[in-house]
């Protein structure tokens, strides 16, 4: 930590990521544009685990669906990074599996190809024996894998894409998009499984009512950082090249890709401690390196980097999450869903059930949708 204020880079040690900056907006609640798509059954905002989930599901059931995302690809958190001929995971490392639902469906990820166990354990000394599994190739693999079953069972998949704000338009819910060019989406029900405070904004922008519970979700912050070296870089990790480690004040996960299997060249990433990371978070990037800088070295023993790059997760994951799987808003004409990992269980298998339900809700109003 530094020593001094001098220390400190002068972005350091404020409020920490708060909101992001509020997008200009033409007016405080959208209208809805006389022009609008032909309209689909189901859309879904977000094409994490949570909205693949659940996309997928609604099609196999015979559902028209839009999945959208305002990414350049699919995964949301399952992201993946290729620094020259490095792949590096950059958000979710592994994921456990607890229940026998999720247990199904990776048996059968397993049986086409896409994940794997990583390790039973981080700890050398004390491996707990409960598989992690990796996705082959890395973690935006298994999300592309998800969207390729999705767009085979007939779903529509839009990506680059933001959605503004979420209009209750009597005979169908409206989605409007940032893009002006983007003509609005009309649907007969809508599942958000953005972060709870992208939710209240699609929601608020458009003049709908936000369950209350909902303004009570907050997330903690991860920076990640992603170090190419050209050589191994022997940094003293744990089982399967890992370590974790989450009373560290400064790396609570530190991974080698190469070692993990996902990557043919040297790449590691950092997980920065949530209350450090917070305290960075407004930071410019190369204020970031030099300030972790010292650590980094410690762990690299010295080694220098060929390159490095921060990616900053303002929602990594819920400190405060709700106990149910999802939420509805109250008094909309047609189904209006919020899921997600903060909904009943956090993670990658908390995102994957909450989107399993959120479906199986949707399909529930049957041929109202
Ligand atoms: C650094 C880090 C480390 C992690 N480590 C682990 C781990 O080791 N194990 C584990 O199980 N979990 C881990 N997680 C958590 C895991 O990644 C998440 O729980 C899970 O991926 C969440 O999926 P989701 O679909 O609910 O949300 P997301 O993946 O966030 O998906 C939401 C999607 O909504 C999209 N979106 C948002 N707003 C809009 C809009 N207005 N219009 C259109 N699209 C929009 C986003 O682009 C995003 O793709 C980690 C997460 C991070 C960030």
């Amino acid at each position: 930590m530094p020593n001094s204020a001098e220390d400190s880079p002068k972005c350091f040690g404020g409020s920490g990521p708060g909101r992001p900056p509020a997008l200009p907006r033409a007016s405080a609640i959208a209208t809805v544009s006389a022009v609008s798509s032909d309209g689909v059954d189901v859309l879904v905002v977000g094409a994490g685990m949570t909205g693949l989930t659940a996309g997928l599901a609604l099609a196999e059931a015979g559902k028209s669906v839009r999945l959208v995302d305002k990414g350049r690809s699919v995964g949301g958190r399952l992201a993946t990074r290729r620094i020259g001929k490095a792949t590096l995971d950059h958000g979710a490392q592994f994921f456990t599996v607890r229940s026998t639902e999720f247990s199904h469906a990776v048996r059968m990820w397993e049986t086409d190809g896409v994940v794997s166990v990583w390790t039973n354990g981080f700890d050398a000394e004390d491996p707990d024996g409960h598989p992690r599994y990796k996705t082959i190739g890395g973690m935006a693999r298994l999300a592309k894998h998800l969207a390729a079953a999705f767009v085979q069972a007939g779903g529509d998949l839009v990506v680059n894409q933001r959605v503004h704000s979420l209009i209750d338009a009597g005979g169908s819910i409206t989605a409007t998009y940032d893009a002006a060019t983007r003509i609005p989406d009309e649907a007969q029900a809508v599942l958000v499984t953005a972060p709870a405070p992208q939710c209240i904004e699609m929601l608020e922008y458009g003049g709908m009512p936000v369950p209350d519970p909902v303004r009570l979700i907050t997330y903690h912050t991860v920076i990640a950082l992603l170090v190419v070296t050209e050589t191994d870089p022997a940094a003293r990790l744990g089982p399967g090249g890992a370590l974790q480690q989450p009373l560290d004040p400064m790396f609570t996960f530190i991974a080698d890709n190469r070692a993990k299997g996902i990557s043919d060249h040297f790449g590691l990433t950092f997980h920065t401690e949530p209350a450090l990371s917070a305290a960075l978070f407004n930071c410019p990037d190369q204020e970031i390196v030099n300030r972790l800088t010292p650590e980094l070295h410690r762990v690299l023993g010295g080694q220098p980097w060929k390159e490095i790059q921060v990616k900053k997760w303002r929602y990594a994951g819920p400190r405060n999450g709700h106990p149910d799987r999802f939420l509805a808003v109250d008094g909309a004409s047609h189904p209006v869903i919020l899921a997600g990992d903060a909904f009943g269980g956090a993670r990658v298998e908390g995102a994957f059930l909450s989107g399993r339900r959120a479906a199986e809700e949707l399909l529930n109003h049957g041929a109202k949708i």
